[in-house]
């Protein structure tokens, strides 16, 4: 039996606001078009800037599989990506649009395709399809064309997100952040010929914390994480989400030994401490540091890139450790953190 549509479109709503980035969002409107219609496949197919269409999500029957590049005014979807009409064709063999998408390798007999727009703006489309003929009533593109607004919802959601400034999860800066601060921190740096550290921090293991514990409990576990290292350091560093669980910590007006005292720290007391997720469920999750100085004429790019190979040694190392980067100028290679004289950090410096 046919779930019933008002809980679907619940469930849609609320996995929406539950999404964390547009590929996830843009897949919970599709698997709830396979849901609400005869199709058995859906897919949404961004415009770019120039005349593709790439795609955006894809649920239900060949949906593994690398989806076929389509230009817009090819086919069907082209022509509701250029036009910016719905399309519902009962027999792909009578509708002169349609035209064969090299290597599908699903049966096409009937789809419903309908853009997906915001602000006057065709932003994608929406496309269900259905092996037999005549699947789609008025009732299924009224549907469709739902979707295709929870849809643009969802896209505008992401461009948003993507362009404001904090990561509204762990309250950490976003990465775009990252390289415009960095260069304001080392003019600042220079100016006052004051020191300039970084930290590379990669939580060790993440993925098994998902799959053990479930992405809710893995969200949860990234907000604790960015909460201790908060903790752990002065108000005047600067913590940047670089991407899924690596960050970046950012040290004004510390210098290479100070900088891998609080890296010290923070390995350690995530080692030892384990976070708590809910009152039932405490972690330790630890993590791969790499620390890194900036050597007063380098790039904000070049630094970032000694720290994340500095934190790749540690990776290499074990894992739950902090390893000082090789200095940009020819010299010795990398320290390892139990160098003697690093031993034993405590206070916030
Ligand atoms: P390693 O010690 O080598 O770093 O192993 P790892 O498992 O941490 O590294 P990998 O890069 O293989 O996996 C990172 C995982 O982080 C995979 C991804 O699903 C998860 N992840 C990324 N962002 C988020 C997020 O926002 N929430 C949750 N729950 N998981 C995330
Ligand atoms: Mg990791
Ligand atoms: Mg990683």
């Amino acid at each position: 039996m046919r779930d019933r549509p008002l809980d679907v479109l619940a469930e849609m709503t609320r996995g929406m606001l539950d999404a964390r980035d547009r590929s996830s969002r843009l897949q919970v409107v599709t698997d709830a078009a396979l849901r609400l219609t005869p199709a058995n496949h859906a897919s949404v197919r961004l415009c770019d800037l120039g005349d593709r269409l790439h795609s955006g999500a894809r649920s239900g029957v060949g949906a593994d599989r690398p989806a076929p590049s389509v230009r817009k005014g090819q086919g069907v979807l082209g022509w509701v990506a250029q036009t910016g009409e719905a399309a519902r064709v009962r027999d792909i063999g009578e509708d002169p649009r349609f035209t064969p998408i090299e290597k599908r390798d699903f049966a096409v007999s009937s789809l419903v395709s309908v853009p997906i727009c915001a602000r006057g703006e065709t932003l994608g489309v929406l496309s269900l399809s259905a092996p037999e003929r005549d699947a789609f009533g008025d009732d299924h593109q009224a549907l469709a064309m739902l979707l295709a607004h929870a849809a643009a919802q969802a896209l505008v959601t992401s461009e948003l997100e993507e362009l404001s400034i904090t990561d509204s999860h762990t309250l950490a800066f976003n990465r775009r952040y990252l390289l415009p601060r960095l260069q304001q921190e080392m003019e600042r740096a220079a100016r006052q010929g004051q020191a300039l550290s970084v930290l590379l921090i990669d939580l060790d293991h993440f993925k098994r914390v998902n799959d053990r514990h479930g992405h809710a409990v893995g969200d949860t576990v990234l907000r604790a994480f960015a909460d201790t290292v908060r903790e752990e350091v002065r108000s005047i560093d600067v913590l940047v989400r670089r991407g899924g669980e690596e960050f970046v910590l950012l040290m004004p007006n510390t210098a290479d030994e100070a900088a891998h005292l609080v890296a010290e720290r923070l390995r350690l007391r995530l080692a030892t401490e384990p976070l708590r997720v809910r009152a039932d469920l405490q972690l330790v999750q630890t993590v791969s540091v790499g620390v890194a100085t900036w050597d007063g004429s380098e790039s904000p790019e070049a630094l970032e890139e000694r720290a994340d190979l500095a934190m790749y040694v540690a990776k290499h190392d074990g894992r739950n450790r902090v390893v000082h980067a090789r200095p940009s100028s020819p010299a010795p290679g990398i320290a390892p953190s139990s160098a003697p004289d690093l031993a034993g950090a405590a206070a916030k410096h």
